[in-house]
């Protein structure tokens, strides 16, 4: 099969991912979901003219004047009388500004001016009011659908009585990892063996997105038994995951086990480094993308192509941020013929400086980095202080 660019590998995995369905949740649950419909405000906000500080509510043109203290207006409580010539009411901040009343004077500016009245020391006052509707209006769109979820738009949810919004439903990812070398990590790999730290990294990537992992195990490196594996999980997942044995290796079952599950495979191999070899398949119901089986390609092609299709699947049209940011010092490579991504750190001064890395095994490398900086087709080499793109992650 061809080897397709990065750019036309991401169009065919967002072209053939579908949305999978939207569902209520209670306002917390719905925190890194992305909503699935607009929220409306029902309420002006402020819902009436409020008073911004602890004070006096008066007329402006009596700032001059003794002014007598006609009721107090604790938060919550409507004012019973409208403010006339020479009078005020003492306010609370968040109370109702009584009608009659312009301005609110700080109580720090104020001092007893005999019986029941009072008279503004300051030289200057704002209004200190915050008028009804000057935030937001009723029917206003406060979040769109399609937005990704985050505390603050908490606070929005609930100031508009979003108690239960409709969220996207969770792709279910099963997680697979072949590999008769492979030990899960509370083991200690005997002679020739490695631990599997793949499934585990892969879980935690789909966790961090806001969906949700189905672990399945180990898989031998064994044609039968991936087939069974991938069949199992294709009929009840949205996504089946799986690292290792997608090469043209002796050992390598993935990709003819797509053929007898009538996985019809979109592409198998991109000009990505690492992480050439990448297989993409669908059938009516379900997808599977392959990872390689190093955790350093794994991991990036998370990233690359897996993030994408899973956000596609909730309705969220992902763009991940890219910087254009100054490498610290050159940077060399032998081929040019792959869109390559390393593992960088980003110094104190904001410059792009690329870890110490011994290829696609060496999984400590990501863990040091702050960002993947990427190198494309054609480019040997970069030279300090040129502008390059990254993404952190
Ligand atoms: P493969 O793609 O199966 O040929 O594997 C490529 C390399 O990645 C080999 O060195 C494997 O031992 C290693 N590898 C495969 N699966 C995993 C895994 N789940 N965790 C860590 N390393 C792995
Ligand atoms: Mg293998």
């Amino acid at each position: 099969m061809l080897m397709i660019s990065f750019e036309k590998a991401l169009e065919i995995i967002i072209d053939s991912a579908r949305t999978i369905g939207s569902e209520r949740v209670a306002m917390l649950d719905s925190l890194n979901r992305i909503l699935a419909e607009d929220v409306i405000s029902d309420l002006d906000m402020p819902p009436f003219n409020k008073s911004a500080m602890d004070g006096f509510a008066c007329r402006r043109s009596d700032l001059g004047n003794a002014m007598k203290v006609i009721e107090t207006i604790p938060a919550g409580k409507v004012p019973q009388f409208r403010v006339s010539e020479g009078e005020c009411s003492r306010i609370m901040t968040g109370a109702m500004v009584p009608d009659g009343a312009d301005t609110v004077i700080m109580v720090e500016q104020t001092e007893l001016a005999g019986d029941e009245k009072i008279r503004f020391t300051g030289s200057k006052t704002q209004t200190n009011i915050a008028y009804k509707a000057e935030d937001v209006k009723v029917g206003d769109v406060l979040l769109h659908k399609g937005q990704l979820i985050s505390s603050s738009h908490i606070a929005i949810m609930a100031a508009a009585g979003a108690n239960n919004p409709l969220v996207s439903v969770q792709p279910k990812v099963a997680i697979l990892s072949t590999g008769d070398e492979l030990v899960e990590p509370h083991q200690k790999p005997a002679t020739g063996q490695i631990r599997n730290s793949n499934s585990w990294q892969l879980m935690a990537q789909v966790r961090a997105m806001g969906c949700i992992p189905h672990y399945m195990g180990i898989i031998p490196d064994a044609e039968k038994e991936t087939e069974e594996a991938i069949a199992r999980e294709l009929a009840q997942s949205h996504l089946v995951l799986l690292t290792g044995g997608i090469s043209m290796g002796e050992y390598d079952f993935v990709p003819n086990s797509m053929r007898s599950n009538k996985v019809e495979v979109l592409f198998q191999k991109v000009a990505v480094k690492p992480g050439r070899p990448t297989l993409f398949g669908v059938t009516d119901k379900s997808c599977v993308i392959g990872l390689p089986g190093n955790p350093v390609s794994s991991f990036i092609n998370f990233e690359l192509f897996v993030k994408p299709l899973l956000f596609k699947m909730m309705g969220y049209h992902y763009k991940p941020v890219e910087l254009s940011l100054p490498m610290a010092e050159n940077f060399t490579r032998k081929k040019a013929d792959r869109l390559e991504w390393l593992p960088v750190d980003i110094t104190t001064e904001g410059k792009v400086l690329p870890v110490t890395y011994h290829g696609s095994a060496h999984i400590y490398a990501v863990s040091i980095s702050k960002a993947l900086l990427r190198v494309e087709i054609g480019t040997f080499e970069l030279q300090k202080e040129e502008l390059v793109n990254v993404r952190p992650f």
